[in-house]
């Protein structure tokens, strides 16, 4: 039968959710479209902060190097007093990295080199943003969506088999499937401008009057770049002036600080700070990613990261379905991201209060890292295992000698679309390679020598047990000498058939 999709997947909104999921799916080789209806590359700094969650998934898609290249790490916090004195701290509570977790100080890029970025890599995999493109209008039924596409040539009409509504907080693909987006509008209203300014040194996230919701202005040095990211709250009501001559006006009122000249305006916006999460994230065959799924204050820095790790849960999901998996996989993806945008939108609102209580600090609790899904419906027929690590983990990193001698990580073997097992001594009997996983033997003579006890450290496998790590770097599930059959039984459901003919 002639194939009569349009792709595979049509990918609504090239944001940062937008553009991981579009990487995921060229590194999978899954056929897609991700139009944007802005005529070229969003210009704000806004989603600024890359937790070190999304710095592991980063190095995953081929592009950390260039976005710690092209970012820096956060200055100092310089907390200006009435008399003019000023104290400094470091805003981010952080540590040193250790062979588990091998970032842990959060980056700071602005959004727009951040998603440059993305573009570029999506390039190389030979796609590219359709911008001008906006969704118009979709019908589905139990297979298949059909979608009209206005562009520069008129509207169109496609079908494709899934619709991600990858496009922001105002989404049209979840009023249009009626997805309830409850919550709040959290009482708080801010500006968020980019700006060239003179008369404040870049070596500091410069604040005044922390605390005081009239008067608070934040101006931090944009990493990477010659701009400041002004932040500030505004009256609830009332329009309020973004060109470079009000936010000068705003800066000298609030500050004092005569000396401090506002030269242009890159980008800016004011917005008001809403706390919300859509009733589902799946309806048929359209789901929903990013913003468009959650929205919350920026406080924390969670939103961009948020959005890109609902994208790489989904990726592998939809390419495994795409390829014959049950549809059901994807079930797990609502199941698995909602909570966790629900704890961010507590978090994050917690952080808010904070803030204007003064009390601004941010702890591990933003650098998710602790994510996991331990209550995933892909987890419950696996059961509990002795010891620390659970299925449902983030799987850790772990440094080890290659039999080559060579030293390496566990990430570098993680590194790619495919799963992972990794097996401590003996292989499992009848547990052989097939497309879309890799088996590495961990032992004093195998492939993978942990030289440094590492993994020891980090998995605690006895020996005869394995480990099946997620393409999204999460434990799957571990697996003894006697449960071949049952990993088998897993493996398949997956869409991990072995290959027909014996290798
Ligand atoms: C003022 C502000 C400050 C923020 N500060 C931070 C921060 O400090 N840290 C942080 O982590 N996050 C921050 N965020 C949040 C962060 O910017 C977002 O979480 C992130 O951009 C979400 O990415 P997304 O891809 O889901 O949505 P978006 O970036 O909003 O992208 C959605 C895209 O979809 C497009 N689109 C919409 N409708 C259609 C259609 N019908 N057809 C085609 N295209 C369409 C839009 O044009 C847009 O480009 C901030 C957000 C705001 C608004």
């Amino acid at each position: 039968m002639a194939n009569h999709f349009a792709a595979d997947v049509l990918i609504c909104g090239a944001g940062a959710a937008g553009l991981t999921l579009a990487i995921d799916l060229a590194r999978r080789g899954i056929s897609f479209r991700l139009i944007e209806k802005m005529e070229g590359p969003f210009p704000g700094s806004r989603g600024k902060g890359v937790q070190p969650r999304t710095q592991e998934i980063f190095e995953d898609l081929g592009i950390l190097d260039k976005v710690v290249a092209a970012g820096g790490v956060y200055p100092p916090l310089r907390q200006y007093h009435e008399n003019g004195s000023y104290s400094e701290k470091n805003p981010i509570e952080g540590a040193d990295p250790t062979p588990a977790e091998p970032y842990h100080i959060p980056l700071m890029i602005p959004q727009f080199v951040t998603e440059r970025i993305m573009r570029e890599r999506l390039c190389e995999f030979g796609h590219q943003v359709e911008f001008g493109f906006q969704l118009r209008k979709f019908e589905q039924n139990e297979h298949s969506v059909v979608a009209w596409i206005s562009g520069p040539d008129g509207e169109k009409k496609v079908r494709i088999r899934y619709l991600v509504g990858a496009d922001g907080g105002r989404s049209f693909v979840r009023g249009a499937l009626g997805v309830n987006f409850a919550g709040k509008t959290l009482g708080a209203r801010a500006v968020v401008a980019d700006v060239v300014l003179t008369g404040l040194s870049r070596n500091a996230w410069h604040q005044f009057n922390q605390g005081d919701m009239a008067k608070m202005v934040h101006i931090c040095p944009l990493a990477g770049t010659s701009l400041f990211q002004i932040q500030a709250p505004i009256p609830l009501e009332g329009d309020f002036d973004l060109s470079a001559d009000g936010l000068q006006g705003m800066i000298g009122e609030r500050t004092g600080c005569l000396n401090v000249q506002v030269r242009s305006v890159n980008w800016a916006s004011a917005y008001m700070m809403n706390a919300r999460l859509a009733d589902r994230y799946r309806v048929g065959c359209a789901l929903l990613v990013g913003d468009a799924a959650h929205i919350h204050p920026p406080t924390g820095g969670q939103g961009l990261n948020t959005s890109v790790q609902d994208a790489y849960n989904l990726g592998w999901k939809l390419a495994a379905v795409l390829k014959g998996a049950p549809g059901r996989l994807l079930d797990s993806y609502e199941e698995e991201r909602r909570p966790v945008a629900e704890a961010v939108l507590g978090l994050s609102s917690r952080l808010l209060d904070a803030q204007k209580k003064g009390e601004m600090r941010r702890g591990r609790e933003v650098h998710q890292l602790d994510i996991g899904y331990p209550g995933s419906l892909l987890f419950r027929e696996i059961g509990k295992r002795r010891g620390r690590l659970q299925p449902g983990d983030r799987a850790p990193d772990a440094p080890f000698k290659g039999a080559g001698g060579q030293r390496t990580r566990l990430f570098q073997l993680f590194q790619g679309p495919h799963w992972t097992l990794l097996v401590h001594g003996a292989m499992l009997e009848g547990v052989t390679s097939r497309p879309g996983l890799h088996i590495h033997r961990v032992g004093p003579e195998d492939e993978v020598i942990d030289q440094w006890g590492h993994i020891g450290d980090a998995y605690a496998m006895e020996a005869g047990e394995c480990v099946l790590v997620r393409p999204d770097g999460y434990i799957g599930a571990f697996f003894d000498a006697t449960q071949s059959t049952k990993l088998e039984r897993y493996l398949v459901r997956l869409g991990l058939a072995r290959l027909e003919a014996p290798l």
